[in-house]
């Protein structure tokens, strides 16, 4: 048999992509991941997870991914640090996957491609994304040292990264566009304690501008939604935590994807519409989107693209 050809090719490498690595090994499937140029998934720029099982005392995010990554290495999945650039799905057995020049085949596919932070879309964010515009706090956090920064969000990135914040900034405004979070309670009372966060509730950012001579964030337009009153807010940097879109270019025209591009599977399972095809984690979970449960629906994934290869051999 061709060596490119495996039994499961796994697109992705967050929890739900190691997990599904880990078992299709355990398995003695021949497995390989394509891990993505930045692999990990979103752990990576996560600080401390508090909530992940077996670590009362917290772990860092790229940690535990690296403990990940070598369990699935230790079962045998080959692990490739790339892109996939092109998913050839429908057409059936055997499914082929391309990238840099070079063909993979394989009898089941993963799909655990996750997904990526959202902008808030307007063309002064543009302008300034990387001079003080960001949607990571963990990765950028530590350029706003005595600066006052702004989050915006209610959920609960919005608080972590509020929070992870405060060890560098003088000052951190969360604006928020009503007086609902989604964040958990916890996260939102440890924010509201902490001396150096200001909430500012039904603000929406209408606008960022920044300094001409120097071309980085000076201040935002922030428009209050109850009345549409604007008022200038001098900062030096603007952090988006307003969620997440998940990663289906690939396969959009191919696989079901719900009305928020989801991927859609049979409930209660990770099947997709197409026979041996797969899709576990954050990119067809809209819902729980927490790396125990992606962990977990990678693990489903790889059990029944087990099972699926048995009834077909
Ligand atoms: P999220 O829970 O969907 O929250 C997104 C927030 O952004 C909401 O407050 C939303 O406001 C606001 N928003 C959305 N679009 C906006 C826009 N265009 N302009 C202004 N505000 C906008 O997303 P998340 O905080 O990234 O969390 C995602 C998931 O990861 C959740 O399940 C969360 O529990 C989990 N998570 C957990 C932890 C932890 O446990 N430590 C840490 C981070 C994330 P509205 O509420 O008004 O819609």
């Amino acid at each position: 048999m061709n060596e490119n050809h495996y039994d499961v090719i796994i697109i992705g490498s967050g929890p739900a992509g190691y997990t599904a690595a880990i078992y299709c090994g355990r398995a003695n499937l021949k497995t390989i991941v394509f891990e993505g140029m930045q692999r990990g998934g979103q752990l990576m720029i996560t600080t401390e997870v508090e909530n992940f099982p077996g670590f009362p005392e917290g772990i860092d995010g790229p940690q535990l991914m690296e403990q990940f990554r070598k369990q699935a290495e230790k079962f045998g999945a080959k692990l490739v640090t790339k892109d996939v650039e092109k998913a050839q799905l429908l057409n059936g057995r055997p499914f082929k996957i391309e990238l840099g020049g070079q063909e993979y085949t394989s009898n089941s596919v993963i799909i655990a491609t996750g997904a990526t932070a959202r902008f808030l879309n307007i063309p002064s964010e543009e302008k300034y994304k990387g001079k003080g515009v960001s949607a990571c706090a963990t990765c950028d956090g530590f350029f706003f040292r005595d600066k006052e920064v702004a989050i915006v969000g209610g959920g609960d990135s919005a608080m972590e990264e509020a929070l992870f914040l405060t060890k560098f900034a003088s000052k951190v405004n969360v604006f928020h566009r009503r007086d609902f979070f989604r964040a958990s309670k916890i996260m939102v009372e440890r924010a509201q304690n902490n001396p150096k966060i200001e909430f500012h509730l039904f603000k929406l950012i209408e606008e960022i501008y920044g300094d001409e001579s120097t071309g980085v964030v000076s201040g935002v337009k922030l428009k209050d939604v109850r009345d549409n009153s604007i008022v200038d807010f001098p900062l030096q940097g603007v952090f988006v935590a307003i969620g997440h879109d998940p990663n289906t270019k690939l396969f959009e025209g191919q696989l079901d994807l719900d009305e928020k591009k989801y991927i859609k599977t049979i409930e209660g399972k990770t099947r997709t519409k197409i026979e041996g095809v797969f899709a576990a984690g954050d990119v067809q979970d809209d819902y729980y989107r927490q790396a125990i449960t992606a962990a977990g629906s990678g693990a489903m994934a790889a059990i029944e693209a087990e099972r699926f290869l048995e009834s077909i051999n």
